[in-house]
């Protein structure tokens, strides 16, 4: 391959790199992983020697070292803040991560979860001590079930792909009760986001793609042929749709995706994470759904977690809710009961207790701070935003679609076209720039797709800002500056790392120094 002057490896050297004796960078310090910090004999408690027990662990009991980091508490406090100052937050900047509705997240929602009526209970409590927390799941179950005008909530899935499979179950759930175990086959759009497939093959179903149109929508004409003369015992089980789409725009068609859906006798599962374009506008009830999980971390304002903890509920329609899940919560005479045993009808347990219960203190404070008309504001916000970011940059950047966006606005790499610079280089360069990238190559439908979701949080001066940015990188790329896009970032403590090795060959375990050695022997 021809480099043309080109770095030939990514991390090559340039004149920013560090050279200091410590590693440091001015304020910035060097952070060496936990184990090559500590030493194992050192640590930061001072406990007495257990004596007088007699070990039952019949000659089982460990003798050599078991390579845990032993550090002192001020050496604990170190790493960990240091580690603290490189991550990216929403607290410290624009997040314009589209499909993941990066908002912020309120002081407020922390003090109501801290309170210790929610913090510091139980699962295994008698319910009748923890009545204050039950009433809040049931209040927020009644919020859920309002904003979307669905008779049903689960609230256990704990984050949204676990909503969906708990929607898809609960349609599985409802097939095999109608004696309908033929059913197998699910749609999805081609640019669905990537957990839907991954939910129906999960819950044994099989995924028939359908294309999308060249307005980012599902092609109706291909959906229509694709059920023709399909009847209600067709073997079509449901459909998987995002709406709004994972190209930020609404499905113009979708009540009559749904008629078509429930006439082959299927479900119609909305994947419901990008919600906060619609919340007090539309109602998913009133569309046609049969499930849709709510992403709390992205509508509702609670922290997002790397598989941590998010929190999923999922509305159901009246075909599927006595297929819902356990434990679900109840009003009864006296105050407020967990159903923890499955009738014949529910798919069973997702988890072994309730769910997210600080997700849940968050996401209600959320809304009953907003209110009604502040839910509503939120959405109208989010929506005016990325049309304002759609308008500022559409004439030097390329929207991949005609017209106006919801909550997030798409551009391709047509834009880049002939400039030597590709959309992961644009992307490395706001790093620079002090911003986390927007969303890269996703959706797949648009080639080079930048995908940017600025939601209700940024202000018109943070938005002009980050617009301003953009416009100079776009400049710089079109003035043939392409070298200086290929060494970015140039300010980041890490520069290109070699994503796809990550990815394929992950180094997950640390291995002492003395044991690499021996390995390599
Ligand atoms: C975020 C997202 C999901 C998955 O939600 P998680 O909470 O990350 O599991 C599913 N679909 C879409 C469109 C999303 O943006």
């Amino acid at each position: 391959m021809k480099t043309e002057g080109r770095p030939t490896s990514p991390m090559a050297a340039n004149s920013n790199d560090v050279t200091t004796v410590s590693g440091n960078k001015a304020l910035e310090q060097a952070t060496k992983l936990i184990f090559e910090t500590g030493t194992p004999n050192r640590t930061g408690v001072d406990l007495p020697e257990p004596k007088g027990r007699a070990s039952r662990l019949g000659g089982h009991e460990r003798h050599g070292e078991i390579g845990l980091p032993g550090l002192s508490e001020p050496e604990t406090m170190r790493h960990y803040v240091r580690l603290s100052q490189k991550n990216y937050a929403i607290d410290l900047g624009v997040y314009p991560l589209g499909s993941c509705t990066m908002k912020h997240n309120p002081r407020l929602n922390e003090k109501v979860a801290r309170l210790p009526g929610f913090a510091d209970v139980h699962p295994l409590q008698p319910t009748s001590t923890v009545q204050g927390a039950l009433e809040l799941m049931y209040e927020l179950s009644d919020w859920l079930m309002t904003l979307c005008n669905m008779p049903a909530v689960a609230l256990t899935p704990k984050a949204g792909a676990h909503g969906e499979l708990c929607g898809m179950m609960a349609i599985r759930a409802r097939l095999d009760a109608d004696g309908a175990s033929h059913k197998r086959r699910v749609l999805v759009p081609e640019s669905a986001h990537g957990t839907n497939p991954a939910t129906a093959v999960q819950c044994g179903f099989s995924v028939d793609e359908i294309p999308a149109n060249d307005k980012g929508r599902v092609d109706m004409e291909a959906l229509r042929e694709k059920l023709s003369g399909l009847g209600a015992d067709s073997d079509i089980a449901g459909i998987m749709l995002t709406n709004p789409n994972t190209c930020g725009l609404f499905e113009n068609d979708i009540i009559e995706i749904a008629e078509l859906i429930h006439a082959a006798g299927g479900y119609f599962y909305c994947d419901g994470a990008n919600f906060n374009a619609l919340v007090g506008r539309v109602r998913p009830g009133d569309l046609g759904v049969d499930a849709m999980h709510i992403n709390l971390h992205k509508t509702f304002s609670t922290p997002h977690g790397g598989g941590g903890p998010g929190s999923g509920p999922t509305v159901l329609s009246d075909a599927l809710k006595d297929h819902a899940p356990v434990p679900y919560v109840v009003k009864t005479d006296d105050g407020f009961d967990l159903v923890e045993d499955a009738n014949e009808a529910s798919f069973g347990r997702m988890c072994a207790f309730h769910g997210q219960m600080g997700m849940y203190s968050r996401a209600l404070t959320y809304m009953m701070s907003h209110g009604a008309d502040g839910l509503k504001q939120a959405t109208e916000d989010a929506v005016l935003n990325a049309n304002y970011v759609l308008a500022s940059l559409s004439d030097v950047m390329t929207p991949a679609f005609e017209g106006s966006c919801m909550h997030e606005a798409l551009f391709d790499d047509r834009f880049l076209q002939d400039t030597g610079v590709e959309t992961l280089d644009f992307a490395k360069a706001m790093i620079d720039e002090g911003y986390h990238p927007m969303t890269m190559y996703f959706p797949l439908v648009v080639h080079g797709a930048m995908l940017i979701e600025p939601t209700e949080s940024e202000s018109k001066q943070e938005l002009d800002r980050f617009i301003r940015s953009m416009r100079h990188l776009v400049e710089r790329a079109k003035s043939g500056d392409v070298e200086s896009f290929k060494q970015a970032p140039i300010y980041a403590p890490k520069r290109r790392l070699d994503e796809t090795q990550a990815a394929r060959k992950p180094v997950l375990r640390w291995t002492p120094p003395s044991e690499d050695k021996q390995a390599a022997e």
